[in-house]
Protein backbone atom coordinates (compact mmCIF):
# COMPACT_ATOMS: atom_id res chain seq x y z
CA UNK A 1 0.00 0.00 0.00
CA UNK A 2 2.33 2.31 1.11
CA UNK A 3 4.86 1.98 -2.37
CA UNK A 4 2.12 2.46 -4.81
CA UNK A 5 2.50 5.14 -6.89
CA UNK A 6 0.25 8.22 -6.16
CA UNK A 7 -2.81 8.10 -9.22
CA UNK A 8 -5.62 10.34 -8.31
CA UNK A 9 -8.71 10.98 -10.70
CA UNK A 10 -11.17 13.90 -11.44
CA UNK A 11 -14.26 11.89 -12.69
CA UNK A 12 -17.11 14.35 -14.02
CA UNK A 13 -20.40 13.60 -15.26
CA UNK A 14 -20.88 15.18 -17.94
CA UNK A 15 -24.47 16.48 -17.42
CA UNK A 16 -23.72 20.38 -17.94
CA UNK A 17 -20.81 22.61 -17.68
CA UNK A 18 -18.24 22.06 -15.11
CA UNK A 19 -18.91 23.74 -11.81
CA UNK A 20 -15.85 26.63 -10.67
CA UNK A 21 -16.17 23.79 -7.41
CA UNK A 22 -15.38 20.82 -10.29
CA UNK A 23 -12.57 23.09 -11.23
CA UNK A 24 -11.22 23.31 -7.24
CA UNK A 25 -11.52 19.87 -6.95
CA UNK A 26 -9.76 19.09 -10.31
CA UNK A 27 -6.70 21.63 -9.30
CA UNK A 28 -6.56 19.61 -5.97
CA UNK A 29 -5.96 16.70 -7.48
CA UNK A 30 -3.60 18.53 -10.28
CA UNK A 31 -1.32 19.63 -6.93
CA UNK A 32 -1.39 16.71 -5.05
CA UNK A 33 -0.53 14.38 -7.87
CA UNK A 34 2.44 16.61 -9.23
CA UNK A 35 4.12 16.68 -5.34
CA UNK A 36 4.12 13.19 -5.59
CA UNK A 37 4.78 12.63 -8.96
CA UNK A 38 1.76 10.81 -9.38
CA UNK A 39 -0.72 10.95 -11.66
CA UNK A 40 -3.70 12.18 -12.73
CA UNK A 41 -6.70 10.91 -14.59
CA UNK A 42 -9.76 11.98 -16.35
CA UNK A 43 -12.49 10.04 -16.36
CA UNK A 44 -16.09 10.73 -17.52
CA UNK A 45 -18.73 9.15 -15.21
CA UNK A 46 -21.47 8.82 -17.75
CA UNK A 47 -23.59 5.80 -16.70
CA UNK A 48 -26.45 7.82 -16.28
CA UNK A 49 -27.49 8.54 -19.40
CA UNK A 50 -30.68 10.32 -18.54
CA UNK A 51 -28.62 13.22 -17.58
CA UNK A 52 -25.96 13.41 -20.35
CA UNK A 53 -25.57 16.39 -22.05
CA UNK A 54 -23.96 16.62 -25.14
CA UNK A 55 -20.70 19.09 -25.30
CA UNK A 56 -20.74 19.22 -21.61
CA UNK A 57 -17.38 16.54 -22.18
CA UNK A 58 -15.64 18.29 -24.76
CA UNK A 59 -15.78 21.62 -22.24
CA UNK A 60 -15.02 20.33 -19.35
CA UNK A 61 -11.77 19.65 -21.71
CA UNK A 62 -11.17 23.02 -23.06
CA UNK A 63 -11.51 24.47 -19.49
CA UNK A 64 -8.73 22.30 -18.35
CA UNK A 65 -6.58 23.81 -21.62
CA UNK A 66 -7.38 26.79 -20.81
CA UNK A 67 -6.55 26.46 -17.09
CA UNK A 68 -3.33 24.99 -18.06
CA UNK A 69 -4.25 21.90 -15.73
CA UNK A 70 -2.72 18.92 -17.38
CA UNK A 71 -3.77 15.23 -17.16
CA UNK A 72 -1.72 11.88 -17.55
CA UNK A 73 -4.22 9.56 -19.07
CA UNK A 74 -8.08 9.57 -19.48
CA UNK A 75 -10.73 10.34 -22.12
CA UNK A 76 -8.88 12.51 -25.02
CA UNK A 77 -5.75 11.98 -23.33
CA UNK A 78 -5.08 8.11 -23.40
CA UNK A 79 -3.21 5.90 -21.26
CA UNK A 80 -3.00 2.17 -20.35
CA UNK A 81 -5.98 1.91 -18.22
CA UNK A 82 -8.73 2.58 -20.62
CA UNK A 83 -10.97 3.33 -21.65
CA UNK A 84 -12.11 6.28 -19.33
CA UNK A 85 -15.22 6.81 -20.22
CA UNK A 86 -17.74 4.64 -18.16
CA UNK A 87 -20.30 4.15 -21.42
CA UNK A 88 -17.50 2.01 -22.72
CA UNK A 89 -16.79 -0.17 -19.35
CA UNK A 90 -20.33 -1.88 -19.59
CA UNK A 91 -19.03 -5.26 -20.15
CA UNK A 92 -16.36 -4.83 -17.43
CA UNK A 93 -18.88 -3.60 -14.69
CA UNK A 94 -21.22 -6.81 -15.62
CA UNK A 95 -18.44 -8.81 -14.92
CA UNK A 96 -17.74 -7.41 -11.37
CA UNK A 97 -21.34 -7.21 -10.87
CA UNK A 98 -21.76 -11.00 -11.02
CA UNK A 99 -18.74 -10.99 -8.84
CA UNK A 100 -20.96 -9.86 -5.80
CA UNK A 101 -23.96 -11.79 -6.88
CA UNK A 102 -22.20 -15.02 -6.67
CA UNK A 103 -20.47 -13.88 -3.67
CA UNK A 104 -23.97 -13.04 -1.95
CA UNK A 105 -22.81 -9.81 -1.49
CA UNK A 106 -25.86 -8.82 -3.28
CA UNK A 107 -29.08 -9.36 -5.18
CA UNK A 108 -31.86 -9.65 -7.71
CA UNK A 109 -34.84 -7.71 -7.19
CA UNK A 110 -37.75 -7.18 -9.04
CA UNK A 111 -40.14 -4.73 -7.26
CA UNK A 112 -41.90 -2.54 -9.79
CA UNK A 113 -41.88 1.54 -9.28
CA UNK A 114 -45.77 0.78 -8.38
CA UNK A 115 -44.50 -1.65 -6.24
CA UNK A 116 -42.26 0.22 -4.10
CA UNK A 117 -44.70 3.20 -4.23
CA UNK A 118 -46.89 0.70 -2.40
CA UNK A 119 -44.33 0.11 0.51
CA UNK A 120 -43.93 3.63 0.73
CA UNK A 121 -47.44 4.56 1.61
CA UNK A 122 -47.73 1.45 3.82
CA UNK A 123 -44.41 2.29 5.94
CA UNK A 124 -43.54 5.34 7.10
CA UNK A 125 -40.11 6.33 5.94
CA UNK A 126 -39.63 2.86 4.18
CA UNK A 127 -36.13 2.41 3.23
CA UNK A 128 -34.89 -0.59 1.37
CA UNK A 129 -32.86 -2.35 3.86
CA UNK A 130 -32.70 -5.33 6.48
CA UNK A 131 -35.53 -4.61 8.01
CA UNK A 132 -37.30 -4.44 4.63
CA UNK A 133 -35.94 -6.44 2.35
CA UNK A 134 -37.69 -9.97 3.03
CA UNK A 135 -40.92 -7.98 2.19
CA UNK A 136 -39.56 -7.73 -1.53
CA UNK A 137 -39.93 -9.52 -4.41
CA UNK A 138 -36.00 -10.43 -5.08
CA UNK A 139 -33.74 -13.12 -5.18
CA UNK A 140 -33.64 -13.43 -1.17
CA UNK A 141 -37.45 -14.04 -0.52
CA UNK A 142 -38.03 -16.34 -4.37
CA UNK A 143 -36.82 -19.63 -5.26
CA UNK A 144 -33.99 -19.69 -7.75
CA UNK A 145 -36.03 -21.27 -10.23
CA UNK A 146 -38.70 -17.94 -9.96
CA UNK A 147 -35.91 -15.65 -10.39
CA UNK A 148 -34.75 -17.53 -13.38
CA UNK A 149 -37.78 -17.47 -15.05
CA UNK A 150 -38.44 -13.55 -14.44
CA UNK A 151 -35.40 -13.10 -15.69
CA UNK A 152 -35.55 -15.46 -18.88
CA UNK A 153 -39.27 -13.84 -19.26
CA UNK A 154 -37.40 -10.08 -19.83
CA UNK A 155 -38.63 -8.71 -17.04
CA UNK A 156 -36.66 -6.00 -15.63
CA UNK A 157 -34.80 -6.00 -12.54
CA UNK A 158 -31.97 -3.75 -10.54
CA UNK A 159 -29.01 -5.43 -8.31
CA UNK A 160 -29.26 -3.89 -4.62
CA UNK A 161 -26.16 -4.35 -2.15
CA UNK A 162 -26.72 -6.59 0.81
CA UNK A 163 -25.57 -4.43 3.59
CA UNK A 164 -25.47 -6.11 7.31
CA UNK A 165 -27.36 -3.80 9.65
CA UNK A 166 -25.21 -2.58 13.16
CA UNK A 167 -21.91 -2.66 11.26
CA UNK A 168 -19.63 0.39 12.64
CA UNK A 169 -17.90 1.64 9.44
CA UNK A 170 -15.13 4.02 9.53
CA UNK A 171 -14.07 6.42 6.75
CA UNK A 172 -10.69 7.69 7.25
CA UNK A 173 -10.68 11.22 6.08
CA UNK A 174 -7.61 13.12 5.40
CA UNK A 175 -9.28 16.50 5.72
CA UNK A 176 -12.21 15.48 7.88
CA UNK A 177 -10.64 12.79 10.31
CA UNK A 178 -12.19 9.67 11.42
CA UNK A 179 -15.74 9.89 10.54
CA UNK A 180 -17.75 6.82 11.85
CA UNK A 181 -21.27 5.78 10.78
CA UNK A 182 -23.20 2.72 11.40
CA UNK A 183 -24.74 0.49 8.39
CA UNK A 184 -28.12 0.25 9.97
CA UNK A 185 -28.99 3.97 8.37
CA UNK A 186 -27.78 2.63 4.63
CA UNK A 187 -29.89 1.03 2.24
CA UNK A 188 -29.29 -1.40 -0.29
CA UNK A 189 -28.03 0.74 -2.97
CA UNK A 190 -29.02 -0.22 -6.37
CA UNK A 191 -25.52 -1.34 -8.23
CA UNK A 192 -27.01 -2.12 -11.70
CA UNK A 193 -30.15 -1.23 -13.67
CA UNK A 194 -31.15 -4.59 -16.28
CA UNK A 195 -33.00 -1.71 -18.18
CA UNK A 196 -29.88 0.22 -19.43
CA UNK A 197 -27.57 -2.46 -18.96
CA UNK A 198 -25.79 0.22 -17.01
CA UNK A 199 -23.67 -0.12 -13.52
CA UNK A 200 -25.01 2.72 -10.81
CA UNK A 201 -22.47 5.57 -9.96
CA UNK A 202 -21.73 3.65 -6.78
CA UNK A 203 -20.60 0.09 -8.51
CA UNK A 204 -18.66 2.07 -11.76
CA UNK A 205 -17.04 4.33 -9.49
CA UNK A 206 -15.47 1.78 -6.88
CA UNK A 207 -15.37 -0.83 -9.83
CA UNK A 208 -12.98 2.06 -11.77
CA UNK A 209 -11.03 3.66 -9.21
CA UNK A 210 -9.98 -0.40 -8.20
CA UNK A 211 -9.16 -1.31 -11.77
CA UNK A 212 -7.00 2.07 -12.13
CA UNK A 213 -4.86 1.65 -9.51
CA UNK A 214 -6.38 5.05 -7.47
CA UNK A 215 -4.28 5.38 -4.60
CA UNK A 216 -6.28 8.65 -3.19
CA UNK A 217 -9.90 10.21 -4.00
CA UNK A 218 -10.29 13.99 -3.73
CA UNK A 219 -13.55 15.22 -4.08
CA UNK A 220 -16.09 17.03 -3.29
CA UNK A 221 -17.84 17.24 0.32
CA UNK A 222 -21.07 16.59 -1.47
CA UNK A 223 -19.37 12.91 -1.76
CA UNK A 224 -19.25 12.48 2.03
CA UNK A 225 -22.19 10.35 2.48
CA UNK A 226 -21.52 7.87 0.06
CA UNK A 227 -18.08 7.06 1.33
CA UNK A 228 -19.23 4.74 3.90
CA UNK A 229 -21.06 2.81 1.58
CA UNK A 230 -17.96 2.76 -0.35
CA UNK A 231 -15.85 1.34 2.25
CA UNK A 232 -18.40 -1.79 2.14
CA UNK A 233 -17.96 -2.44 -1.19
CA UNK A 234 -14.28 -2.23 -1.16
CA UNK A 235 -14.67 -4.76 1.35
CA UNK A 236 -17.07 -6.91 0.01
CA UNK A 237 -15.05 -7.17 -3.79
CA UNK A 238 -12.47 -8.01 -1.49
CA UNK A 239 -10.37 -4.95 -2.10
CA UNK A 240 -9.52 -3.10 1.18
CA UNK A 241 -6.18 -3.35 1.06
CA UNK A 242 -5.84 -1.19 -1.85
CA UNK A 243 -8.48 0.89 -0.77
CA UNK A 244 -7.79 4.50 -1.39
CA UNK A 245 -7.62 6.89 0.68
CA UNK A 246 -10.01 9.71 1.03
CA UNK A 247 -10.16 13.50 1.58
CA UNK A 248 -13.07 15.76 1.22
CA UNK A 249 -13.02 19.10 0.58
CA UNK A 250 -14.72 21.56 1.96
CA UNK A 251 -18.32 23.16 0.00
CA UNK A 252 -17.88 26.25 -1.46
CA UNK A 253 -20.41 29.15 -0.08
CA UNK A 254 -22.66 32.01 -1.17
CA UNK A 255 -20.73 35.03 -1.27
CA UNK A 256 -23.40 36.21 1.11
CA UNK A 257 -25.92 34.60 3.18
CA UNK A 258 -25.69 31.23 4.23
CA UNK A 259 -25.41 27.56 2.21
CA UNK A 260 -23.85 26.27 -1.01
CA UNK A 261 -22.34 28.52 -4.29
CA UNK A 262 -25.21 28.16 -7.18
CA UNK A 263 -25.23 29.21 -10.08
CA UNK A 264 -27.55 32.26 -9.18
CA UNK A 265 -25.62 33.64 -6.77
CA UNK A 266 -23.45 34.20 -9.81
CA UNK A 267 -26.26 35.93 -11.77
CA UNK A 268 -27.11 38.33 -8.87
CA UNK A 269 -23.79 40.01 -8.00
CA UNK A 270 -22.36 39.58 -11.28
CA UNK A 271 -19.54 37.14 -10.94
CA UNK A 272 -19.32 33.43 -13.40
CA UNK A 273 -19.57 30.14 -11.70
CA UNK A 274 -18.29 28.42 -14.65
CA UNK A 275 -14.76 28.30 -16.54
CA UNK A 276 -16.13 29.19 -20.09
CA UNK A 277 -18.95 30.76 -21.38
CA UNK A 278 -21.67 27.64 -21.61
CA UNK A 279 -24.52 27.47 -24.39
CA UNK A 280 -26.69 25.38 -22.61
CA UNK A 281 -27.85 23.21 -26.13
CA UNK A 282 -31.42 22.36 -24.71
CA UNK A 283 -32.50 25.92 -23.66
CA UNK A 284 -29.91 28.36 -25.84
CA UNK A 285 -29.00 30.19 -22.17
CA UNK A 286 -25.92 31.56 -22.27
CA UNK A 287 -24.03 31.26 -18.58
CA UNK A 288 -20.99 33.72 -18.31
CA UNK A 289 -17.55 32.15 -18.09
CA UNK A 290 -14.20 33.37 -16.77
CA UNK A 291 -12.15 33.11 -19.68
CA UNK A 292 -14.79 34.96 -21.47
CA UNK A 293 -15.30 38.27 -18.76
CA UNK A 294 -11.59 38.61 -18.79
CA UNK A 295 -9.85 36.68 -16.26
CA UNK A 296 -6.73 35.27 -16.87
CA UNK A 297 -6.09 31.07 -16.38
CA UNK A 298 -3.41 31.82 -13.35
CA UNK A 299 -5.87 34.47 -11.75
CA UNK A 300 -8.38 31.75 -11.59
CA UNK A 301 -6.58 28.86 -10.67
CA UNK A 302 -4.41 30.98 -7.72
CA UNK A 303 -8.01 32.29 -6.52
CA UNK A 304 -9.29 28.90 -6.26
CA UNK A 305 -6.41 27.39 -4.59
CA UNK A 306 -6.80 29.21 -1.78
CA UNK A 307 -10.35 28.37 -1.40
CA UNK A 308 -10.65 25.76 1.16
CA UNK A 309 -6.58 25.78 1.55
CA UNK A 310 -3.87 28.39 2.40
CA UNK A 311 0.11 27.73 2.55
CA UNK A 312 0.03 28.71 6.61
CA UNK A 313 1.96 31.88 5.74
CA UNK A 314 0.41 35.14 4.01
CA UNK A 315 1.15 34.34 0.63
CA UNK A 316 -1.70 34.95 -1.56
CA UNK A 317 0.22 35.00 -5.05
CA UNK A 318 1.61 31.98 -6.27
CA UNK A 319 2.81 30.05 -9.43
CA UNK A 320 1.07 26.50 -10.44
CA UNK A 321 4.66 25.51 -9.61
CA UNK A 322 4.28 26.96 -6.11
CA UNK A 323 1.07 25.45 -5.10
CA UNK A 324 2.57 22.17 -6.03
CA UNK A 325 5.43 22.55 -3.69
CA UNK A 326 3.38 23.80 -0.91
CA UNK A 327 0.03 22.04 -1.25
CA UNK A 328 -0.96 20.17 1.88
CA UNK A 329 -4.17 18.32 2.04
CA UNK A 330 -3.97 18.22 5.66
CA UNK A 331 -3.98 21.62 5.84
CA UNK A 332 -7.39 22.27 3.96
CA UNK A 333 -9.92 23.73 5.89
CA UNK A 334 -13.22 21.32 7.07
CA UNK A 335 -15.17 24.21 6.55
CA UNK A 336 -17.31 25.59 3.75
CA UNK A 337 -15.09 28.59 1.69
CA UNK A 338 -16.83 31.59 1.28
CA UNK A 339 -16.83 32.36 -2.07
CA UNK A 340 -15.22 35.73 -2.34
CA UNK A 341 -15.22 37.45 -5.87
CA UNK A 342 -14.04 40.38 -4.99
CA UNK A 343 -10.86 38.65 -4.24
CA UNK A 344 -10.79 36.96 -7.76
CA UNK A 345 -11.11 40.69 -9.46
CA UNK A 346 -8.56 41.63 -7.00
CA UNK A 347 -5.99 38.14 -8.25
CA UNK A 348 -6.62 39.06 -11.97
CA UNK A 349 -5.86 42.95 -11.41
CA UNK A 350 -2.96 41.01 -9.66
CA UNK A 351 -1.69 39.29 -12.44
CA UNK A 352 -2.75 41.51 -15.25
CA UNK A 353 -0.55 44.12 -14.04
CA UNK A 354 2.79 41.68 -13.90
CA UNK A 355 1.89 40.80 -17.74
CA UNK A 356 4.61 42.21 -20.13
CA UNK A 357 3.14 45.11 -21.94
CA UNK A 358 2.86 43.17 -25.40
CA UNK A 359 0.64 40.16 -23.72
CA UNK A 360 -1.98 42.92 -23.59
CA UNK A 361 -2.29 43.22 -27.43
CA UNK A 362 -4.71 40.14 -27.17
CA UNK A 363 -7.34 41.70 -24.94
CA UNK A 364 -7.02 45.07 -26.39
CA UNK A 365 -7.13 43.39 -29.79
CA UNK A 366 -11.02 42.01 -28.96
CA UNK A 367 -11.95 45.26 -27.60
CA UNK A 368 -10.79 47.23 -30.46
CA UNK A 369 -12.18 44.78 -32.73
CA UNK A 370 -15.81 45.70 -31.05
CA UNK A 371 -15.37 49.09 -31.41
CA UNK A 372 -14.31 48.87 -35.17
CA UNK A 373 -10.88 50.34 -35.10
CA UNK A 374 -7.30 48.28 -36.62
CA UNK A 375 -4.09 48.92 -34.37
CA UNK A 376 -1.17 47.09 -34.94
CA UNK A 377 0.70 45.16 -31.69
CA UNK A 378 3.08 47.69 -31.59
CA UNK A 379 0.44 50.08 -31.33
CA UNK A 380 -0.98 48.61 -27.88
CA UNK A 381 1.80 47.56 -26.87
CA UNK A 382 3.03 51.51 -26.97
CA UNK A 383 -0.57 52.54 -25.08
CA UNK A 384 0.34 50.35 -22.27
CA UNK A 385 3.25 51.58 -22.15
CA UNK A 386 2.31 55.16 -22.18
CA UNK A 387 -0.39 54.59 -19.62
CA UNK A 388 1.62 52.78 -16.98
CA UNK A 389 -1.67 50.61 -17.18
CA UNK A 390 0.45 47.84 -15.17
CA UNK A 391 1.28 50.53 -12.03
CA UNK A 392 -1.26 50.72 -9.55
CA UNK A 393 -0.23 54.46 -8.28
CA UNK A 394 0.62 56.66 -11.06
CA UNK A 395 1.44 60.47 -11.72
CA UNK A 396 -1.70 61.47 -13.33
CA UNK A 397 -1.41 64.72 -16.85
CA UNK A 398 -1.67 67.23 -13.68
CA UNK A 399 0.92 65.84 -11.60
CA UNK A 400 -1.34 64.47 -9.15
CA UNK A 401 -1.07 60.99 -7.48
CA UNK A 402 -3.47 58.40 -8.51
CA UNK A 403 -4.50 54.96 -8.13
CA UNK A 404 -6.01 52.74 -10.87
CA UNK A 405 -7.57 49.65 -10.52
CA UNK A 406 -7.82 47.37 -14.05
CA UNK A 407 -9.42 44.10 -13.34
CA UNK A 408 -10.63 43.04 -16.53
CA UNK A 409 -9.18 43.90 -19.85
CA UNK A 410 -12.78 45.99 -20.33
CA UNK A 411 -11.78 48.69 -18.37
CA UNK A 412 -9.03 49.33 -20.90
CA UNK A 413 -11.18 50.90 -22.88
CA UNK A 414 -12.37 53.89 -21.23
CA UNK A 415 -8.94 54.62 -20.19
CA UNK A 416 -7.47 54.41 -23.69
CA UNK A 417 -9.74 55.25 -26.24
CA UNK A 418 -8.71 58.50 -26.88
CA UNK A 419 -5.80 57.22 -28.42
CA UNK A 420 -8.20 55.50 -30.92
CA UNK A 421 -10.56 57.64 -31.00
CA UNK A 422 -10.66 61.60 -31.48
CA UNK A 423 -12.29 63.41 -28.99
CA UNK A 424 -16.29 64.37 -31.00
CA UNK A 425 -17.23 66.92 -27.59
CA UNK A 426 -15.85 69.24 -25.37
CA UNK A 427 -17.83 69.42 -21.93
CA UNK A 428 -17.38 73.06 -21.41
CA UNK A 429 -18.76 72.48 -17.89
CA UNK A 430 -15.79 70.14 -17.19
CA UNK A 431 -13.61 71.59 -14.65
CA UNK A 432 -10.63 70.75 -16.01
CA UNK A 433 -11.48 72.64 -19.53
CA UNK A 434 -12.73 75.60 -17.74
CA UNK A 435 -9.74 76.03 -16.37
CA UNK A 436 -7.66 75.93 -19.23
CA UNK A 437 -9.45 77.07 -22.11
CA UNK A 438 -9.94 80.56 -21.25
CA UNK A 439 -10.99 83.57 -23.78
CA UNK A 440 -7.18 83.65 -25.57
CA UNK A 441 -6.51 79.84 -26.15
CA UNK A 442 -7.73 79.44 -29.07
CA UNK A 443 -5.51 82.32 -30.59
CA UNK A 444 -2.61 80.63 -28.63
CA UNK A 445 -3.53 76.62 -30.07
CA UNK A 446 -3.62 78.23 -33.80
CA UNK A 447 -0.25 79.72 -33.19
CA UNK A 448 0.86 76.73 -31.17
CA UNK A 449 -0.24 74.42 -34.48
CA UNK A 450 1.95 76.69 -36.88
CA UNK A 451 4.80 75.88 -35.13
CA UNK A 452 3.83 72.27 -34.84
CA UNK A 453 3.11 72.18 -38.62
CA UNK A 454 6.63 73.32 -39.01
CA UNK A 455 7.86 70.02 -36.90
CA UNK A 456 10.11 67.40 -39.76
CA UNK A 457 10.98 65.15 -37.08
CA UNK A 458 7.73 64.75 -35.25
CA UNK A 459 8.82 62.31 -32.64
CA UNK A 460 9.30 62.92 -28.42
CA UNK A 461 12.85 64.37 -29.15
CA UNK A 462 12.04 66.27 -32.63
CA UNK A 463 9.23 67.97 -30.96
CA UNK A 464 10.62 68.47 -27.76
CA UNK A 465 14.26 70.32 -29.50
CA UNK A 466 11.07 72.93 -30.82
CA UNK A 467 8.30 73.61 -29.18
CA UNK A 468 10.19 73.78 -25.29
CA UNK A 469 12.09 77.17 -26.83
CA UNK A 470 9.43 78.09 -28.57
CA UNK A 471 7.12 78.40 -24.90
CA UNK A 472 9.86 79.88 -22.81
CA UNK A 473 10.29 82.81 -25.89
CA UNK A 474 6.79 83.26 -26.27
CA UNK A 475 5.57 82.86 -22.29
CA UNK A 476 2.86 80.30 -23.38
CA UNK A 477 1.95 77.16 -21.71
CA UNK A 478 -0.11 75.17 -24.39
CA UNK A 479 0.06 71.96 -22.47
CA UNK A 480 -3.04 71.35 -21.02
CA UNK A 481 -5.14 73.04 -23.95
CA UNK A 482 -3.12 70.90 -25.75
CA UNK A 483 -4.53 68.24 -23.51
CA UNK A 484 -8.31 69.28 -24.03
CA UNK A 485 -7.60 69.46 -27.91
CA UNK A 486 -6.24 65.83 -28.49
CA UNK A 487 -7.47 63.83 -25.45
CA UNK A 488 -10.81 65.53 -24.48
CA UNK A 489 -10.46 65.96 -20.84
CA UNK A 490 -8.01 65.92 -17.83
CA UNK A 491 -6.48 62.38 -18.27
CA UNK A 492 -3.99 60.79 -20.66
CA UNK A 493 -0.04 60.47 -20.79
CA UNK A 494 2.66 62.66 -21.36
CA UNK A 495 1.30 65.03 -24.11
CA UNK A 496 4.69 64.95 -26.10
CA UNK A 497 4.17 60.85 -26.29
CA UNK A 498 0.89 60.96 -26.77
CA UNK A 499 1.00 63.63 -30.17
CA UNK A 500 4.32 61.27 -31.25
CA UNK A 501 2.00 58.04 -31.22
CA UNK A 502 -1.11 59.76 -33.01
CA UNK A 503 1.32 61.34 -35.63
CA UNK A 504 1.33 64.82 -37.06
CA UNK A 505 -1.33 64.76 -39.27
CA UNK A 506 -4.39 63.17 -36.22
CA UNK A 507 -2.79 65.84 -33.85
CA UNK A 508 -3.30 68.72 -36.06
CA UNK A 509 -6.37 67.22 -37.21
CA UNK A 510 -7.98 67.18 -33.22
CA UNK A 511 -6.36 70.73 -32.23
CA UNK A 512 -8.37 72.53 -35.17
CA UNK A 513 -11.50 70.79 -34.39
CA UNK A 514 -11.03 71.80 -30.68
CA UNK A 515 -10.30 75.42 -31.54
CA UNK A 516 -13.56 75.57 -33.94
CA UNK A 517 -15.61 73.72 -31.29
CA UNK A 518 -14.27 75.91 -28.35
CA UNK A 519 -13.61 78.75 -29.91
N1 LIG B 1 -19.03 11.52 -11.07
C1 LIG B 1 -18.88 12.13 -9.78
C2 LIG B 1 -18.97 13.64 -9.99
O1 LIG B 1 -19.64 14.02 -10.89
C3 LIG B 1 -17.57 11.71 -9.16
C4 LIG B 1 -17.52 11.76 -7.69
C5 LIG B 1 -16.25 11.16 -7.19
O2 LIG B 1 -15.20 11.82 -7.40
O3 LIG B 1 -16.27 10.06 -6.68
O4 LIG B 1 -18.40 14.43 -9.31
Amino acid sequence: MQDRKVRVRFAPSPTGPLHIGGVRTALYNYLFARQHGGDLIFRIEDTDSGRFVPGAEEYIIESFRWLGIQFDEGVSFGGSHGPYRQSERRDIYKKYVQQLLDNGKAYIAFDTPEELDAKRAEIENFQYDASTRMQMRNSLTLSKEEVDKLISEGKQYVVRFLIEPGRDILVDDLIRGEVRINSSILDDKVLYKSADELPTYHLANIVDDHLMEVTHVIRGEEWLPSAPLHVLLYEAFGWADTMPRFAHLPLLLKPIGNGKLSKRDGDKLGFPVFPLEWHDPKTGEVSSGYREKGYLPQAVVNFLALLGWNPGNDQELMTLDEMVKLFDLSKCSKNGAKFDYVKAAWFNHQYLIQQPDEAWAPAFDKILKEEGINATTEQETEVVRMMKLKVIEYVDGQGNKRKRNISFPSDLWPLTRFFFVAPESFDREDKFIRKNWTETTADEMTQFCEVLTNIQDFTVEGMKAVVDPWAETSGLRPWNAWRICLVGAGQGPDMYELAAFLGKEETLKRMRFAIDYLK
